[in-house]
């Protein structure tokens, strides 16, 4: 199994079973992943670029987006609202 993570290096979350934590796979549209990857590097002290991301490992978790960014289902999956840029950095919360 493929051990997913959030990139942010003062979060240190990781997918566990009880899924209280959601992970968001990073966008395809070039626009949009430019953006994510500008709040990572605000943000996080290893600078990171396109070429690095590993779609598969490297995710961001729910807790860097505002509520109104996340759907939570009745099942307790949350959903990324499209076109949603991360706003909020590791430690705020
Ligand atoms: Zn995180």
């Amino acid at each position: 199994m493929v051990l997913v993570y959030c990139i942010f290096d003062k979060c240190g979350n990781q997918r566990k079973k009880n899924g209280k934590i959601s992970f968001f796979s990073f966008p395809k549209e070039p626009e949009l992943l430019q953006k994510w990857i500008d709040f990572i590097n605000d943000h996080n002290p290893t600078k990171m670029n396109e070429k690095q991301l590993d779609r598969e490992k490297m995710k961001l978790c729910h807790m860097h987006f505002e509520k109104n960014q996340v759907v939570t289902k009745s099942n307790n999956d949350r959903v990324l609202i499209r076109n949603s840029v991360p706003r909020c950095p590791p430690g705020i919360m």
